[in-house]
């Protein structure tokens, strides 16, 4: 049986939304259940002054399962709970002894188990962090005149605001080399956003350039002039829309 990744028995310590076939696993499963129950308490413990009251002796399997799932060193194998590291016997409290040997937790037992709600933690939060860019406007690219390929633009924008536009083509048909340009609507003004030396690439958009302004999407044959301006020779040519 394919047992539940410890990330994800981290996830229902730490009460984060789990898919329904890892709890249904958890629920007929008894070793996991097991290893969950522990990394329970250690998140209870780590949240809170613990309530003695509620908390049980873990069986030995559960530090097992723990020991192989965080793979520790052989130095830690042994069952801190076990009878192997119990303590010389020693007057307890008529009751609740089980109960007090959760307080007597060792402190690698408590350190593992937090460890795993950190990095677990630290694996949520990054994954948080990375948005994916949001498409702000597409373009198609049509062929002029005597070309035939055609193409998409893209322009998406990152959560720190940066704007990039990613340009594919199904061919490259330029004799000198393509450029990449944004044209405004009257083709009177027109910013290059750089050399495309392939079928595709992706160019950063000016900070701040509105581009509605600069709508048209064209990539030009660039001969090798030395000649900075557009050739007046493009390829494709298309117009941004959201
Ligand atoms: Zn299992």
């Amino acid at each position: 049986m394919q047992h539940l990744d410890p990330e994800v028995l981290s996830l229902f310590a730490l009460d984060e939304p789990v898919d329904a076939g890892s709890i249904s696993h958890l629920r007929s499963c008894p070793e996991c259940a097991a290893e969950y129950a522990a990394l329970r308490r250690a998140v209870n413990a780590v949240r809170t002054t613990p309530d003695a009251s509620s908390l049980e002796s873990p069986g030995p399997n559960v530090w097992e399962g723990i020991h192989r799932k965080l793979g520790l060193s052989d130095a830690v194998a042994s069952d801190p709970l076990g009878p192997a590291n119990a303590e010389p016997a020693e007057p307890q409290p008529a009751t609740g002894s089980n109960n007090v040997s959760w307080l007597r937790w060792p402190v690698t037992w408590l350190a593992a188990a937090a460890a795993a709600v950190v990095i677990t933690t630290g694996v949520v939060v990054a994954v948080n962090q990375t948005v994916a860019p949001v498409p702000l406007a597409s373009a198609r690219l049509e062929p002029l005149e005597q070309f035939s390929a055609t193409g998409s633009a893209t322009v998406t924008e990152a959560g720190d605001g940066t704007r990039t536009i990613e340009v594919q083509l199904d061919k490259t048909e330029a004799r000198g080399y393509q450029e990449v340009w944004l044209i405004a609507p009257d083709l009177s003004r027109l910013v290059s956003l750089g050399i495309m030396n392939s079928s595709s690439g992706r160019f950063d958009v000016p900070a701040g350039l509105d581009l509605s302004g600069y709508p048209i999407v064209d990539i030009s044959d660039e001969p090798l002039d030395g000649n900075p301006a557009h050739s007046s020779v493009s390829i494709v040519r298309g117009t941004l829309s959201s």
